[in-house]
């Protein structure tokens, strides 16, 4: 039996298979950061809509958003589902970063003290909060998510389902540290999730296939 393949290998594949993704589609900071919190239990297509609205009413700044009335922000972003629950991430989330400095104050904060500060925002899991990192504040952090481990595991991986941040390693460790790349390489599993990859595998075209044992 054949060693699972590593991380440079399926980069590799999904590189081919997608090409660039030139990920994240935001045009600032606050946007992403903004466009993070939303996406969660939604599509992006929904995500879009909410952050036009946000645009469109002057809101897409830390200032604004912050004094904006709660029903302002809330019916903006309601096209992307969930709109109570995610106001109040949102402003737990925008609160942190005015808290912290703005952007400057985030810049000059080392990564590891960024990572756990953002986790503890209520509502930001490491996902999130891996994501504003890497897309908003460019550090080189790999962005942990359900189509990665079913990618992984659907290749025999045994980490597949190990801890947040035990799979974050093994991507890590195998792989260079440039933000490029990481942002890439998260986008890639995204767009293959969602292309072939997806919980019924659509497996034609595949170029893991040779050594994917679900896809045979
Ligand atoms: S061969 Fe099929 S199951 Fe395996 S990685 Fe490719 S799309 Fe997923």
């Amino acid at each position: 039996m054949t060693a699972p393949p590593d991380a440079k290998t399926i980069f590799g594949w999904l590189l081919s298979m997608y090409g660039n993704q030139n990920w994240w589609p935001g045009r600032s900071p606050v946007e992403i950061m903004v466009g993070a919190i939303l996406t969660q239990r939604t599509s992006w297509r929904n995500v879009t809509l909410a952050i036009s609205e946000l645009d469109r009413a002057g809101l897409l700044s830390l200032t604004a958003l912050l004094q904006a009335s709660p029903d302002t922000v809330r019916a903006a972003i309601r096209p992307a589902g969930f709109a109570n629950v995610k106001y109040r991430r949102l402003m737990s989330l925008l609160q942190f970063v005015a808290g912290s400095g703005d952007l400057p104050g985030l810049a000059a904060t080392p990564t590891d003290v960024l990572a756990s500060s953002l986790r503890a925002v209520p509502g930001v899991g490491p996902e999130t909060a891996d994501s504003i990192l890497l897309y908003a504040l460019n550090r080189p952090v790999f962005v942990v998510d359900a189509y990665a481990r079913r990618l992984l595991e659907r290749l025999g991986n045994q980490w597949a389902r190990a801890p947040y941040p035990v799979l974050q390693r093994w991507f890590q460790e195998s792989l260079p540290t440039e933000v490029a790349l990481l942002g890439e390489y998260h986008a890639l599993i995204v767009a293959h999730g969602k292309a072939r990859c997806r919980v019924r595998p659509r497996c034609t075209g595949c170029l893991a296939w040779p050594q994917c044992p679900l896809g045979q």
